[in-house]
């Protein structure tokens, strides 16, 4: 059997941190090294498991990254500079799957990919990573013959629109086709302006209740469509995604790395 892999999991006291350190408790592949709070956090220094209702873990709430291996971060823009510090200073390689990073943030994260592994993934569940894959594989056969439109649906409380990830299938789809996405990718159809124009990639948001997250990419031809949807249940898929990221990226040399080169 192989050893498992000790995880040091950065904002741990989050939604996303949470759920990490549940799945890590309930998965043998894994150990949990560390769980990295925020300087000041009312509960630092509170055991980790007995803070989410797992029963004692022996790893308090703590501010370094103890015997990582790898560390999984979804801290958001206001904690992940520190997170990526704290990987460059102790050699760890870094999952992060913080979104509405500022391109200064997503420049040190290219620069640290020298030193050592990341991957950073704004959607870190596996079914985003093979629909990307389908949609890049339908979209170079079928070319801009096919009028592409994604479709996103999210919860009532969702901050921007449209979601990242409709915008980055769109610019996937715009590339596999040789297209420049600055030039193709609409987000808006109203009055003079609504005629659908050649080759261009729509991209529609709607918000309701409580859902999670959907995408659509429709590929309309004359005479038949092509759906291809992925739905999101819960926040589990993303954890489960980032262990598999996690798992990946220990003992990879430095470097940038994709969900994607999972199946590579
Ligand atoms: P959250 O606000 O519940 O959790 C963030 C946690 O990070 C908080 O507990 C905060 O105290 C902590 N934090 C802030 N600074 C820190 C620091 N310096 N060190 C350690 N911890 C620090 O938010 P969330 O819902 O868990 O989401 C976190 C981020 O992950 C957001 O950017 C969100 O958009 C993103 N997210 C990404 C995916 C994905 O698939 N990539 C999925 C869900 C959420």
């Amino acid at each position: 059997m192989t050893e498992p892999v000790p995880v040091a999991v950065v904002g741990a006291a989050g939604r996303m941190g949470q759920e990490l350190l549940r799945a890590i408790h309930a998965d043998t592949a894994f150990v949990l090294a560390a769980a990295v709070v925020r300087p000041g956090h009312p509960e630092l220094g509170r055991d980790s498991g007995e803070v989410v209702g797992i029963g004692r873990s022996g790893i308090p709430l703590g501010e370094s990254l103890g015997q990582a291996a790898v560390a999984v971060e979804f801290t958001g823009p206001a904690g992940f500079d520190a997170a990526l510090a704290g990987c460059l200073a102790a050699g760890v390689p870094l999952v992060s799957g913080s979104t509405a990073l500022d391109a200064t943030q997503m420049a040190r994260l290219e620069a640290a990919a020298s030193r050592i592994p990341v991957l950073w993934a704004p959607n870190m569940s596996l079914g985003v990573a093979i629909l990307g894959r389908l949609v890049e594989h339908a979209c170079r056969a079928l070319g801009v013959a096919a009028d592409v439109e994604i479709v996103e649906a999210h919860h009532r409380f969702k901050k921007d629109a449209p979601s990242g990830t409709g915008l980055a299938l769109a610019r996937r789809v715009a590339e596999a086709r040789g297209q420049d996405p600055a030039a193709v990718v609409r987000t808006h159809r109203d009055g003079a302006e609504a005629p659908r124009v050649a080759g261009e990639i729509g991209v529609a948001a709607l918000r309701a209740g409580d859902i999670v997250g959907e995408h659509t990419v429709l590929l309309g031809l004359d005479g038949e469509r092509l759906e291809l949807t992925h739905r999101a249940q819960d926040r589990r898929a993303f954890v489960r995604g980032a262990l598999a990221a996690a798992r990946f990226l220990v003992d990879r040399p430095p470097g940038t790395y994709r969900l994607d080169d999972l199946w590579d």
